[in-house]
């Protein structure tokens, strides 16, 4: 197998170095030259997650390290079916992705992705230092994935005093020698930038063989694929998905389940005030506007990254008009669809809604009084999204996070406080390892020097 870039200019490669390389060189987002046929169940998550991934990764990983990868992987899940599906009634089903490590649907691929990197950089005697900036999930959940990986030293970047405790000191409390956590005198965009600058400098990238794990890796897409081909069979017939989406990662995974042969009806995409993608699909309008925090934090973007996937299909997989779309697309903030493309891309497999803070208190609070069940903003914003959009199959919603991530809001819509699972019951006890640092280059890249082992 090899991947070809969404923008035709930067050369095809490996699995292996577009697992390192993350953004392909023109800017462009790595995609595998054909799809895979989904395989047939197979006993297990961690069999199934194998036979899902092995075609991707042909040629750089053999099937026994792959296998051995993701058994390790899921045996860090507190659940033996990893991602257990439950009813909650009028033909909506709810499918748990939060039994990992940090408590949110990011472990599922991560765990895989941290493993993956180790493996790779053992084959070629290689380390890298994984810089990343955080306003919550995606750091936890990269640190816990690379906590023990040899060849891995990761750093995050986090603005002090503006995440949660919980996720604050899911971060600070991991006790790695290879874990390092860096509180900024700042906030989430000056954590960005600093990530940023410290990639453009030259010597510095090189110096500490600089890498990422954002959401834009090939790697996380592919692993997230898994638990669409799981939750269809566990249901039999055609099912519709709902997806608290983001940076459009998760929904671009049930796209290439759905793609490759699994029975999905259609794929809602559940947004909360930063509703770019509800109004493009629709109102056929894909313009950018500013960011509001809501309830739901992890979904608070307004440019979804991974978009940028899909659309190479929509152009029949051609780089070059891919490219100059979204270079308008940039300088106008408007991109510019096709009726014809739209009508056949867009309108038979994706529905979406726009969830308020209050209508997913609401949410909350009436999945709640149904069912007893707790469930976090997130996936309060897919249940109603569901609700919504449910025509004649039922519907799966993805929980994307754990209730006791998001204990204020879940405590305001139903009274009850929702309790850290037994494995981090201890979380508020335990010693945090932090670095304090102004928002300053000079000084957090001098920090980076010092700890990565890369730079010798
Ligand atoms: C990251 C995240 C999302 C959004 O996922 P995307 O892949 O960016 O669409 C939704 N919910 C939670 C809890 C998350 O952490």
């Amino acid at each position: 197998m090899h991947y070809i870039s969404t923008r035709g200019g930067a050369p095809d490669l490996g699995f292996a170095d577009v697992l390192l390389a993350g953004l392909a060189r023109d800017g462009g987002l790595y995609v595998p030259s054909e799809w895979a046929p989904l395989p047939p169940r197979g006993s297990s998550y961690a069999e199934d997650a194998a036979a899902i991934m092995r075609p991707y990764v042909a040629g750089d990983i053999d099937d026994e390290t792959l296998r051995s990868v993701c058994v390790d992987a899921y045996e860090t899940f507190r659940h033996p079916d990893v991602t257990p599906i439950v009813e909650i009634g009028d033909g909506l089903w709810v499918q748990e992705l939060f039994h990992g490590p940090t408590l949110a649907f990011k472990d599922l691929a991560l765990q895989v992705v941290g493993r993956l990197f180790d493996v790779v950089l053992s084959q070629r005697n290689e380390r890298v230092t994984i810089v990343g900036a955080t306003s919550g999930d995606t750091g936890s959940a990269a640190i816990d994935g690379v906590r023990n990986c040899d060849n891995v030293d990761i750093i995050i970047l986090y603005p002090a005093g503006r995440t949660s405790e919980v996720q604050r000191r899911q971060m600070t409390t991991i006790d790695s020698p290879n874990v390092h956590t860096i509180a900024v005198n700042g906030t989430f965009d000056d954590c960005q930038d600093l990530v940023k600058a410290m990639f453009a400098d030259e010597s510095l990238r090189d110096d500490c063989n600089l890498s990422a794990v954002n959401s834009i890796n090939w790697a996380r897409v592919m692993a997230q694929i898994v638990y669409y081909a799981v939750g269809t069979q566990h249901l039999g017939g055609k099912v519709d998905f709902s997806v608290p989406t983001g940076n459009f990662g998760n929904v671009l995974a049930g796209w290439i389940a759905r793609h490759t042969g699994a029975p999905i009806e259609r794929l809602i995409i559940a947004s909360n005030e930063n509703d770019i993608l509800s109004r493009f699909v629709n109102d056929h309008d894909m313009s950018t506007a500013s960011v509001v925090p809501t309830l739901s934090p992890s979904m608070d973007i307004q440019v979804s990254s991974n978009f940028e996937r899909l659309l190479f299909e929509m152009n029949a997989r051609d780089g070059g008009v891919t490219a100059q779309q979204l270079n308008r697309f940039r300088s106008s903030g408007k991109l510019i669809i096709e009726d014809d493309v739209f009508e056949q891309w867009i309108s038979p497999t994706f529905a979406a809604s726009r969830v308020s803070d209050d209508d997913t208190l609401r949410e909350i609070g009436q999945v709640y009084r149904d069912t007893g069940m707790l469930v976090d903003p997130h996936t309060a914003t897919g249940i109603a999204a569901a609700r919504r959009c449910r025509a004649e199959v039922p519907v799966i919603t993805l929980a994307t996070a754990h209730p006791a991530k998001f204990p204020d809001a879940v405590a305001k819509a139903t009274g009850v406080r929702p309790e850290l699972p037994a494995q981090l019951a201890d979380l508020m006890e335990r010693t945090e390892r932090i670095h304090d640092l102004p928002a300053d280059l000079a000084a957090v890249s001098s920090f980076v020097r010092s700890v990565s082992r890369a730079a010798g």
